[in-house]
């Protein structure tokens, strides 16, 4: 089969013809439809990931076909479509398993990392872990949902209650969770890069009450706050944009060091906490929630053998929304 291969970090991603996976007893194999490109794609690319798989085939928001099964498989069935998430196994022994925190298991393995992804023809995924995709979504706009949406999902759970959400870096995971904030009577307001007036405006078309530079104060005080941006600096301007019992919550697996800053600003319980992975339950709960809103995703799709362009695209932020390579779909809802 065809798959984009990292070879090395800082390398580009290269082509090769590489054996079609075989599933073990506990596994689907699938046939891949679309992947979605993730920031966290863009830090295993950089080395900023301590320790991927190498050689890798990344991607971790997979939509795809079941074509076979292994024999202890019974929920998932030849034909089925399918997503494949971020978090693809864990021990289930641990103490974080046992205690419902499966996001943190000490032995998880997670996919386009320690196991192959999504940037190929075929797959194979531990049924346990795969999530019917909701009717409606046609393969490209789905695969968002996969990391994008959920880890975004988990991060407005973490939020809390309030009436006023910022939302720093608005990106694929903002564009999808801003709708269901919205949606759940949220205010929302966008920080973008200081002059990125087209993300700026996209955020106000998708209901955004109010759209700045990160740098900025909003115009009224915050309830909580998520930082999707992987920079350190927003950490104190988001802390600055909260008011007392606000809550800021960043969302990211990597960020640049957060600069020092006075106790005053995280005083009056004030919370700073990170959201990790997630946990099957985040996944079941948001895939029902998205065609509720219903969730829009923007796409901008490139082929499969154009991922280092994809790649590319994201890190320079050309575009609005999500990056989705496509593999031979042919956009069945
Ligand atoms: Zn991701
Ligand atoms: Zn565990």
């Amino acid at each position: 089969m065809r798959a984009m291969l990292l070879e090395k970090p800082g390398q580009p991603l290269r082509l090769a013809d590489v054996p079609k996976p075989k599933p073990n007893d506990d596994q689907v194999l699938l046939r891949v439809h679309a992947c979605g490109i993730c920031r966290t794609d863009l830090h295993i690319y950089d080395g900023e990931l301590s320790s991927p798989k190498l050689p890798l085939i990344m991607g971790h928001q997979i939509v795809g076909t079941v074509e076979s099964t292994g024999k202890n498989v019974k929920d998932h069935h030849k034909g089925d479509r399918v997503g494949v998430p971020w978090l693809g196994w864990t021990d289930n022994t641990c103490h974080f398993c046992q205690t419902r925190r499966e996001n943190l298991c000490d032995n998880a393995k997670f996919t386009g990392y320690d196991i192959d992804g999504g940037y190929a023809e075929y797959t194979v995924a531990d049924a346990r872990f795969c999530f019917p995709i909701p009717k409606g979504y046609p393969d490209l706009q789905a695969a968002p949902l996969l990391c994008a949406g959920l880890i975004g999902y988990r991060a407005l759970r973490f939020a809390g209650e309030g009436d006023r959400l910022g939302l720093y870096g608005f990106g694929a995971a903002a564009h999808i969770i801003a709708q269901v904030a919205i949606h759940r009577g949220w205010q929302v307001y966008a920080f973008t890069r200081r002059g990125d007036t087209e993300s700026q405006e996209f955020a106000t078309q998708l209901g955004a009450v109010w759209a700045g530079a990160s740098d900025e104060k909003p115009p009224e005080e915050l309830d909580a706050a998520i930082i999707f941006a992987p920079v350190g600096a927003l950490v104190p301007a988001a802390l600055r944009a909260v008011s007392k019992g606000g809550r800021v919550i960043c969302a990211g697996i990597h960020m640049s060091d957060i600069p020092s800053f006075p106790y005053d600003i995280l005083w009056g319980e004030r919370i700073l906490r990170s959201v990790a992975n997630l946990t099957r339950r985040d996944g079941r709960e948001f895939l029902n929630a998205a065609p509720e809103v219903p969730v829009h995703t923007e796409v901008t799709v490139f082929p499969l053998e154009q991922a280092n362009e994809a790649l590319a695209a994201l890190r320079e932020g050309r575009v609005q929304g999500a990056v989705v390579l496509t593999v031979g779909t042919d956009g069945r809802s």
